[in-house]
């Protein structure tokens, strides 16, 4: 529940803008707020080290955009039928040409990533051609635009309070302001005031099972390949004191990944990847032991061509990759080097080079023959014998006529033969609190609630269809937008309540 008082009688820690959360938006913010002259406090609920979200494992591009007028027009295709208002595409679009201004302005080093037309991923849409990705510095590697952030943050005197996660906010109530976060701190409840407003910057529900069951599309669970502290916290810290939300059913994802106990996040098999051509065969059946998509297909953060739209590829959980001696023979099935995700970076999961010590744990699961190996997983032995023998029989064919796949055309015929359980997966979620042009988190009626703004993925501005690199970008874009009007905000104890 929110405070429901006023002012609460002690405050232990106090600041002009209080942003929670230190990813790329919670950056974004603080630097900004702190350039504008305000007192920024930072809370985070992750230990040092582990700080840094989804933006400290990702991919490590952002987009800018070079045509405001273009962004406009391919944002606004992006979405569809899932509009956006007006307002909040406008400011969007023009705060996106100016990610490599700002950064360079800060001393970063912005770096063309990918030189267009690779990387754009809707290049058909009106607009398209305004898609630059960009990382920092002169070489690319992992964390590396990450690390530029950080240093943003830890070279101002902007404080940051780790293990420290925001947990209500405190809203006076009459005047239905925001006046500062309830947090807890080594076991004990802390308020921390907000003079000017407070930025909710602390991500998505990637880790909130409930979360993912009311609001994902058809996943009845869902694992994460980023920061594993993401729990949804902000979406009920404002959903507490009166927002609405949106785009609660958009996220990058699924993809299918290994998920197992032992690690926070998921792992994914190398032999699934777009392009990635490894010896053996290889197929993904669903609890029907049948398959039901191209396991090879390139998705559009999740995203698949279904009767002329794009939908959430489909994943009849639980999913089974089923293969044969020469793929396990081939290498390790998952790559550990530290390119980008939580499982590669953080956990440095140290998966065999023969695959033994995971068959070992169980995490793959060996018989002699296709049915003795369905009984294994539970699956109907006949139909996955059947499916083997059709899917074999496409590849004799040289055509996949059930999903129409066209790489890794091989057979499954070497036994013994190997099944690996696979879940859905994602980088991220894009829902969250509903957010005006101002950055401001709004109610149901539209109305700002009063000194609370937000940024990056809680709550993007991604409804339907999502370009690579968007999320950073945007992080960059409202991150500026709230961090500047919340500082701009006249200090609430100084003006007082009616
Ligand atoms: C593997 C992977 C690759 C990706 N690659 C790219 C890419 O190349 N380009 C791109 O644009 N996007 C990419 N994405 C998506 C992108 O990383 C995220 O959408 C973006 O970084 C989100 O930034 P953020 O600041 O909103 O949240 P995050 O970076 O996730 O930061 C949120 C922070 O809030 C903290 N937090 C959570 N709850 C609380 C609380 N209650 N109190 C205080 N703190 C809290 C978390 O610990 C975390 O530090 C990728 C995602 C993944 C997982």
């Amino acid at each position: 529940m929110p405070y429901r008082g006023s002012a609460p009688d002690k405050w232990d820690y106090v600041a002009d803008v209080v942003v929670v959360g230190f990813g790329a938006a919670g950056m974004a913010a603080s630097v900004t707020a702190y350039e504008l002259g305000a007192n920024v406090l930072i809370l985070e609920k992750a230990p040092e080290g582990e700080h840094g979200g989804n933006t400290r494992v990702a991919g490590q591009g952002y987009l800018n955009t070079s045509s405001a007028d273009k962004a406009v027009a391919y944002l606004t295709a992006l979405c569809g039928p899932y509009a956006v208002p007006d307002p909040v595409v406008q400011v969007w679009a023009e705060e996106m040409c100016r990610n490599n201004d700002w950064l360079r302005s800060l001393g970063g080093d912005p770096q063309e990533h990918q030189h267009p037309p690779v990387g754009i991923e809707f290049p058909d849409l009106p607009g398209a051609d305004c898609v630059h990705k960009f990382h920092d510095g002169p070489t690319y590697g992992y964390s590396l635009t990450w690390k530029l952030f950080e240093r943003l943050v830890k070279e101002r005197t902007i404080s940051v309070l780790y293990e420290t996660p925001g947990k209500e906010l405190i809203q006076h109530d009459t005047t239905k302001e925001i006046l500062g976060v309830r947090a807890s701190r080594n076991d004990r409840w802390i308020n921390v005031k907000a003079r000017c407003g407070v930025v909710l910057t602390c991500g998505g529900f990637e880790n909130n099972q409930e979360m993912i069951r009311n609001y994902l599309p058809g996943v009845p669970y869902c694992y994460t390949s980023g920061s594993p502290y993401n729990e949804g916290d902000g979406i009920t810290m404002a959903m507490s004191v009166g927002a609405d939300l949106w785009h609660m059913n958009n996220y990058a994802g699924p993809s299918m990944a290994l998920k197992v106990p032992e690690v926070r996040t998921s792992f994914s098999m190398q032999a699934l990847h777009f392009g990635k051509q490894m010896p053996g065969g290889m197929i993904v059946v669903g609890p029907d032991a049948r398959r039901f998509t191209d396991e090879k297909f390139k998705t559009r953060h999740g995203k698949v061509p279904v009767n002329g739209r794009w939908l959430p590829l489909s994943t009849p959980c639980p999913m089974f990759m089923i293969f044969d001696q020469s793929l396990f023979s081939a290498g390790p099935l998952y790559d550990k080097h530290p390119s980008h995700g939580w499982t590669q970076i953080i956990e440095r999961y140290d998966w065999s080079d023969d695959n033994s010590v995971e068959l070992e744990k169980g995490w793959i699961r060996r018989a002699d023959s296709i049915s003795a190996l369905a009984s294994l997983v539970e699956l109907d032995p006949a139909t996955l014998e059947e499916t083997v023998k059709r899917w074999n029989s496409f590849c004799d064919g040289g055509r996949d006529d059930d999903c129409g796949r066209k790489l890794m055309l091989a057979p499954i015929v070497n036994g013994p033969f190997y099944a690996v359980e696979l879940s859905p997966s994602m980088l991220n979620t894009q829902g969250g609190p509903r957010r005006n042009e101002k950055g401001q988190i709004v109610r149901p009626d539209g109305a700002p609630i009063p000194r609370l703004y937000s940024a990056g993925e809680l709550g993007s501005i991604y409804s339907y269809l999502y370009q690579g690199t968007g999320n950073i970008g945007e992080c960059l874009a409202f991150g500026r937008i709230s961090g500047r009007n919340a500082a701009a905000e006249q200090p609430w104890d100084a003006v007082g309540f009616d």
